[in-house]
């Protein structure tokens, strides 16, 4: 299997979650062994900020990236659609501190890069195969990696919410470009009234509405049409899941096992993982 990237250009744009600013985005084709690559281009000159762990620097509400005086908030979405439709190589060009929330799931994402085309290149890709069990923990959360021939992924959730314990708070899913848009690209954002509240007073959250965040009162959904399928929070756990793990720079083969995990656990899983030569190895 072989390197990939977009065939050409493509350009979106919209407000930021938690900046509420209108930002333009344009994915542009890179080269191989490029990786994911975001570019600050309303800095002079432009700030490059490798989508990569070294570079996380908060993941408290979402993952945001710095270096160099410049960061990008909320990365999970975007990276999530490149990751999930194995997508190795691009640019991604923003003026301003984070990418477009848009529906606050991945599928706007799936959709602009399905209407450019997805290109192969010439190098081999490079897989992180899982020779032995990783396992972070925090609290009752946790995460585990295990061998496995392919790329499986497992997440549970554990509201005692109303709403949510109506609907399924576990899958298991073979991942696949095609699975991937198919069942998880669509699974929107998700949050409380009461939380949002709290995120106005500390100036986050700004761009946050019913258009791009399902929100949940202590009773109800408010959002006029529902859940688009039973098992939406989970999804959208997984969907986070897949666009923080390739800050990895790699496809994993193996099993991913999550258990009520977010991102700053996600964070602690790469960081051990990519502290344990012995539990991996790169293979084509
Ligand atoms: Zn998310």
């Amino acid at each position: 299997m072989n390197q990939q990237t977009i065939k050409k250009s493509a350009h979106i744009s919209g407000i930021g979650l938690h900046t509420g600013k209108t930002v333009d985005l344009t994915l542009r084709p890179a080269p191989e062994n490029t990786g994911l690559v975001f570019r600050r281009t309303d800095f002079d000159p432009i700030v490059i900020i490798p989508a990569t762990t070294q570079q996380v620097s908060d993941t408290r509400l979402n993952t945001c990236l710095s270096h160099a005086g410049a960061s990008v908030a909320t990365v999970e979405h975007l990276l999530s659609a490149l990751s999930g439709l194995w997508i190795d190589n691009v640019f991604i060009d923003l003026n301003s501190a984070e990418p477009p929330v848009l529906d606050g799931s991945a599928l706007p994402f799936v959709k602009l890069i399905q209407s450019v085309g997805v290109l192969e290149q010439a190098a081999q890709k490079q897989f992180i195969q899982i020779k032995k069990k990783i396992r972070v923990q925090e609290d009752d959360k946790f995460i585990e990696l295990l061998p496995y021939q392919g790329f499986k992924m497992a997440m549970s959730i554990d509201f005692q919410h109303p709403v949510i314990m109506q609907t399924q708070q576990s899958l298991s899913i073979e991942l696949s470009p095609t699975a991937y848009t198919e069942q998880l690209s669509y699974a929107r954002t998700f949050g409380f009234l009461a939380e949002y509240e709290q995120l106005k007073q500390h100036h986050l959250g700004l761009g946050a509405s019913l258009e791009n965040t399902l929100v949940l009162d202590d009773m109800t959904i408010l959002n006029e049409g529902g859940l688009r399928d039973n098992a939406e929070f989970v999804k959208h756990k997984l969907l986070d899941a897949i666009g923080d793990l390739s800050l990895l720079g790699h496809h994993l083969m193996g099993e991913f096992i999550g258990h009520k995990s977010g991102h700053t656990l996600n964070h602690q899983l790469r960081l051990a993982l990519l502290n344990d030569t012995s539990a991996w190895d790169f293979v084509s």
